[in-house]
């Protein structure tokens, strides 16, 4: 009796492993290389939604990122890296007011613009990132700068602009930022958090007292060229209202951007302190490499449950080694454009 127990448990132990090694080659199936090369980009998360966006606005952001994607896309398609598609996707939207990046960038609380910025390089995982500049056309090319030409991975306000200006980018008066739009946004602010902090509401939060319908207009970019090599990037003017210098996730390596070609590449947009304390864009690429998580499997447990549960809000755009792309927000909406090599192109703003 005991012997024939014995079988039966060795027949159903071998009968449940060959059912796991079926569904892992399954899942193998699925990874295989969805697209040669490919391109991810975003324009921010947050309250985007489809009442609150007129038409003429909405066809603003779509061309824009129409413009942007295809701007890397082409450079892929023509054997070009993924370090020179994502800064030159990411500059599109820099010189664009409509971003909080670069020229659309919002106003500190003492009505400045402090930008930042944030590289990765998947092959050789070098990174460069900017803090806090003021006069610096594009951040994005600040960051590679500082990667390419430094032996540091991250410079700051001054130092970091006197260094832009050594290696002959772009310098600009800091009025170059202005746009009405987003310094009005800061005056509401402003007024929003001063009713409350009259009302003796402790909680108004210091750059937003209305945060929970906070948009966050950061842009960013990952792409697979063809050689297999990924690349990620973020800019951003950070969160309105920000002062004593405060730094959110954008410029920090594994919380705004990160890429690695063994895993994937990622680039988030939302409230970057939650980011921060998450170390969203790692965390995605670790849950890739030690539990063999999917892309999709791994942006989705880091934004809609660990993100989530900790009471941030935002998104991220990432892809991996094969080309999957993965869109992960738990926003109302999210501005975003993905393209394969095959040239379709996905763009959406709204959750759907
Ligand atoms: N993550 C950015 C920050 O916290 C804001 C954004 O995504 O727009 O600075």
């Amino acid at each position: 009796m005991k012997k024939f127990l014995f079988i039966i448990l060795m027949v159903c132990i071998s009968f449940s492993c060959n059912n796991s090694i079926d569904s892992a080659s399954a899942e193998k199936t699925v990874l295989e290389k969805q697209s040669e090369f490919a391109i991810i980009i975003h324009g921010g998360a947050g309250t985007i939604l489809r009442g609150n966006l007129s038409k003429k606005k909405e066809k603003a952001y779509r061309d824009k990122l129409e413009e942007a994607i295809r701007t890397g896309y082409t450079i892929l398609k023509n054997g070009g890296t993924s370090q020179l598609a994502v800064v030159k996707t990411i500059q599109v939207m820099e010189a664009s007011p409509l971003f909080n990046a670069g020229k659309g960038a919002v106003f500190t609380h003492e009505e400045t613009n402090e930008l930042d910025a944030s590289f990765m390089d998947g092959e050789t995982l070098n990174a460069g990132a900017v803090a806090g500049v003021k006069n610096v056309k594009s951040p994005i090319e600040l960051a590679v700068k500082i990667m390419t030409d430094s032996e540091h991975v991250m410079l700051s306000g001054e130092g970091a602009s006197i260094f832009a200006k050594e290696k002959g980018l772009e310098m600009v008066d800091p009025a170059y930022f202005y746009t009405e739009r987003r310094f009005k946004s800061l005056q509401r602010i402003k007024n929003r958090a001063k009713t409350k902090l009259d009302n003796n509401d402790k909680k108004a939060a210091f750059y937003d007292s209305d945060i929970k319908n906070a948009k966050f207009g950061t842009v960013g970019c990952v792409a697979l060229d063809k050689n297999g090599n990924i690349a990620a990037g973020t800019s951003t003017g950070g969160m309105t209202n920000k002062r004593w210098g405060r730094i959110g996730d954008a410029p920090i390596i594994g919380s705004g951007t990160y890429a690695n070609n063994k895993t994937c590449g990622v680039s988030s947009t939302g409230w970057g302190e939650y980011f921060i304390r998450s170390q969203v864009a790692y965390d995605i690429s670790a849950q890739m490499e030690y539990q063999k998580k999917t892309l999709k499997e791994a942006t989705k447990d880091v934004i809609q449950n660990k993100l989530t549960k900790l009471g941030g809000t935002g998104g991220v755009v990432a892809l991996d080694n094969k080309g999957n792309m993965s869109f992960e927000f738990n926003t109302a909406g999210m501005y975003r454009a993905s393209m394969n090599d095959a040239g379709e192109l996905v763009l959406k703003i709204y959750k759907e």
